[in-house]
């Protein structure tokens, strides 16, 4: 059977390199090795330096690759490793148009890292695909999107942002990080670049930080590989191990983390405790239906905003099964508060601006059982009444 023809949950287990070709090992070994033996000047066996190439690392870059419809995979040590390298595709004088909430690493890095070397932004509602139609002009390179985005769960339209990418010349770079290739596959929509934290659903088990680039298009991919390769942010093999194993069980994993997460998206809306849930998993939420179009769930990140009842600071308190933490993603339930957490790095009125209030709270749904869940936010929200 050809590996194009099967189903990504076969591809999550049988994807890229399946096995060890030398022993027979059903799991691809940790080559925890930083240099290789050269059999002559000029001849090596195709590996030669672990910065350069790694056969773990290979392995899970081949499967990446596969999983997301693309020819070409990269890891790196983190999603911001990867993006790191992805920005370092522009010049001086460059110009990206970026969602409007974005993960606010991306911000930083883009605001305190990249502008200093005189590449530039700007802060579009890429919803609005006018909005993102008007704001291209001649210096900006590239669209950079996160759909679902953080952490108002905006819905993008990666498919018609693709299509004004490729009239204008410009590059679409998705962040699919919140969704994965099981449940959304943008090079199949258009999209020139995906980017992943792999630290989330693709590890899933909040032990490893990883990031990861895919591409279809040749001369983009040797200059990734170029670029990878001269800034150094690589995965380490036993960190690609892990992720490879993870990945095994993603098709599992997000199937209970999406049911899980639309009963306690309708649990909270029908609750009467919150004045807001943004779920694009709910047939109210304004990215419902392009949602729906492009994506085979709405995946399991949830924003809300308690009642005024309510004290949200006392919420956070009171929560028992529920970690209050950064990152999310893993099988382990983890609530955050953007505003002081994952988003303190946005100025408090660009934060203001886009909705990323204080009072807002990031669930990040896990595979407990959901009752368990639920039952665990009410007595917290219930126990957090104001006086
Ligand atoms: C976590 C995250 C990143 C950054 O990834 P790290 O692995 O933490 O470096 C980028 N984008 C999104 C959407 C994320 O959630």
């Amino acid at each position: 059977m050809s590996k194009e023809t099967l189903n990504i949950n076969s591809l999550l287990i049988h994807g890229g390199i399946d096995g060890d070709e030398t022993t027979g090992a059903v799991n691809v070994p940790v080559y925890q090795t930083s240099t290789y033996k050269q059999d002559g000047l000029g001849k090596n066996r195709g590996w030669e330096y672990s910065r350069t190439g790694n056969p773990t690392r290979a392995a899970l870059e081949k499967l990446i690759a596969d999983l997301e419809k693309g020819q070409y995979g990269l890891a790196f040590a983190s999603g911001l490793a990867a993006i790191n390298t992805v920005l370092s595709l522009f010049k001086s004088g460059d110009k990206l148009i970026v969602s409007d909430n974005i993960y606010g690493g991306t911000f930083r890095i883009l605001d305190n890292v990249f502008k200093n070397f005189g590449i530039t932004y700007k802060i579009v509602n890429t919803s609005d695909l006018a909005a993102v139609e008007a704001a291209i002009d001649d210096d900006v390179k590239a669209i950079y999107i996160e759909t679902p985005a953080n952490p108002l769960l905006t819905i993008t339209d990666i498919e018609a942002v693709s299509n004004i990418g490729k009239k204008h010349g410009k590059l679409v770079i998705v962040d699919n990080t919140f969704l994965t290739p099981y449940l959304q596959r943008p090079i199949e929509l258009g999209a020139d670049i995906v980017i992943h934290s792999g630290t989330k659903y693709l590890g899933g088990h909040s032990d490893t930080i990883s990031g990861f680039v895919v591409v279809n298009d040749k001369a983009l991919a040797d200059r990734l590989y170029y670029l990878q390769n001269a800034i150094g942010g690589v995965l380490a093999p036993w960190d690609s191990f892990l992720i490879i194993r993870g990945i095994k069980t993603l098709g599992v994993r997000m199937d209970r983390h999406v049911a899980n997460a639309n009963k306690i998206a309708k649990w909270l809306s029908d609750s009467g405790y919150v004045s807001k849930v943004y779920y694009p998993g709910l047939e109210s939420d304004p990215g419902y239906e392009i949602q729906k179009k492009q994506a085979d769930g709405a995946g399991a990140m949830i924003s809300f905003v308690l009642d005024e009842k309510y004290d949200y600071k006392r919420f956070f308190e009171q929560l028992q099964l529920i970690t209050l933490a950064e990152s999310l993603g893993g099988v382990e339930s983890l609530v955050c508060h953007p505003a002081s957490m994952t988003h303190a790095a946005i100025p408090a009125d660009i934060r203001k601006e886009v909705g990323i209030v204080d009072e807002l709270i990031r669930l990040s749904v896990g595979i407990e059982d959901v009752d368990d869940l639920i039952a665990d936010l009410k007595q917290a929200i219930l126990n957090s009444a104001k006086a």
